[in-house]
């Protein structure tokens, strides 16, 4: 989601005359875009932003911007460690960067909530030609006891569906073949219609080959929805349905909404309707309070549910949240501990997933040649897996079927069996 918001800021910034610079020494402005959703990012922002001191130390003219989660989170508080900084400009607010840069008046922090953001159609400058990504709804109302993204992007509002059909309808027009819809939590969409209606307007977009969504909330995931994505051709069939732990003590303390026995029902009938779907998760490891039990309960259900593939992160308490004042914080060295065993678990199951499809035909649609070797191509099946194609040379965009000839812990090995497009996908 930030690296979109980027997108917006530099099509705002391109229509200003502006032009991105890999060197900060040659440039005018400077934007950290931060995310906050963990420690480790801020820490990285603070150090990265001690380095630009000696650039306006030197250039005066220079401006800096700091926008983002941490921009909302810590306010004037940046402003303190870092005085040099222009301008404090929350993820609800990247709509007057325009405005700022001719604004004479003395105002610097801007973190106001903005209802009406869901409204604004930005200039987006994307980099990738192939895919891309449409905003469908802003914020979050779920708080999750351990989570800032509803202290910073404030709550759900949804785009209006005709804003979203428009901005798809161009980007087939310009030649992009697949869409990533984005929201903290796209399954539930409400404006004039509902999520699994506006993904049956998307499907019928002539052009647009593939339709993915992230993220999704177990409690909101429909029997309607998983109906249409198992009817919708476009729609592909990979789903990231963040758990966050196996045990419903945890669960609870999390403010989930949902026990794994229903979790684990979502995944079965997602399993019956969609053949061959393949599901990815989020897990954090040494939530407060959580006991080995608890632990155990997560790395059982990683067995059982055999999940694609893991995003799993160690809790990290984030000021203002509920989980950041609650008791029983487990040490950094039992966290690290868990989540070294949680990625052992599934790191062999992904393994196995990835060798099971050895030998089956996929469809690729081809994003780029590979980056360090010439004459090899990278796309992504339907299900979302990277398939590099030794050999080959094609260009980006093309939908090929490909035989997988290795599967391995990231990435599949394929060989283009025609080169022929093909327009409708199968699912094996
Ligand atoms: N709205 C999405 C994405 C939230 S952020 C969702 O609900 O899935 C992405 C992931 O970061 C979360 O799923 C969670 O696993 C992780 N995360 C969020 N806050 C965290 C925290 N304080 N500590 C560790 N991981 C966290
Ligand atoms: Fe955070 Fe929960 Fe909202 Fe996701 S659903 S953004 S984890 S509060």
């Amino acid at each position: 989601m930030n690296f979109h918001d980027s997108e917006k800021m530099l099509g705002i910034l391109e229509e200003e005359g502006y032009s991105a610079t890999e060197n900060p020494s040659k440039a005018d402005l400077i934007i950290f875009n931060t995310c906050s959703i963990r420690q480790k990012a801020e820490q990285k922002f603070y150090s990265e932003l001690g380095r630009m001191r000696f650039l306006k130390e030197k250039n005066q003219s220079v401006k800096i911007i700091v926008a983002g989660c941490i921009a909302q989170h810590e306010g004037k508080n940046i402003l303190q460690k870092a005085p040099f900084v222009d301008f404090i400009l929350g993820p609800q607010n990247i709509h007057i960067l325009n405005g700022l840069l001719h604004d004479c008046s003395s105002k610097t922090i801007f973190l106001e909530d903005n209802p009406s953001l869901s409204t604004v159609d930005f200039p987006v400058k994307r980099e990738n030609r192939v895919k891309a990504w449409v905003m469908i709804m802003y914020g979050c109302n779920n708080f999750c006891s351990y989570c800032v993204v509803p202290y910073t992007r404030g709550r759900e509002r949804s785009r209006p569906s005709e804003h979203i059909y428009s901005e798809i309808v161009r980007l087939a027009e310009e030649g992009y073949k697949e869409i990533t819809l984005l929201g903290q939590n796209v399954n539930s969409y409400k404006s004039d219609i509902d999520f699994p209606e506006l993904l049956r307007g998307i499907d019928r977009v002539g052009g647009i080959e593939r339709i993915r969504f992230v993220t999704s909330h177990p409690k909101d995931f429909s029997d309607d929805l998983i109906d249409s994505i198992g009817m919708l051709s476009k729609v592909c069939e990979h789903i990231h349905l963040p758990l966050q732990s196996g045990s419903d003590n945890i669960l609870k303390l999390m403010n989930r909404r949902y026990t794994y026995e229903e979790y684990r029902n979502k995944i079965l009938k997602l399993r019956r309707k969609i053949a061959n779907i393949a599901i990815t998760t989020d897990i954090i490891a040494g939530f407060p309070g959580e006991t080995e039990k608890d632990h155990m309960l997560t790395i059982r259900a990683l067995r059982e549910l055999e999940f694609d593939g893991i995003y799993a992160f160690k809790f990290s308490a984030r000021k203002g949240t509920r989980a950041s004042r609650m008791d029983a914080h487990v040490s950094e060295e039992i966290k690290s501990k868990r989540l070294r065993e949680i990625l052992v678990v599934q790191d062999k199951i992904t393994t196995l997933k990835n060798k099971s499809l050895e030998g089956t035909i996929q469809e690729i649609l081809v994003e780029s040649p590979h980056e360090t070797e010439d004459k090899q191509i990278t796309g992504r099946t339907r299900t979302n897996k990277i398939v590099n194609i030794p050999n080959v040379t094609l260009e980006k965009g093309r939908l090929i079927n490909v035989e997988i000839v290795k599967g391995m812990r990231h990435s599949l090995e394929g060989k283009i069996i025609h080169n022929e497009s093909i327009c409708s996908h199968s699912r094996m």
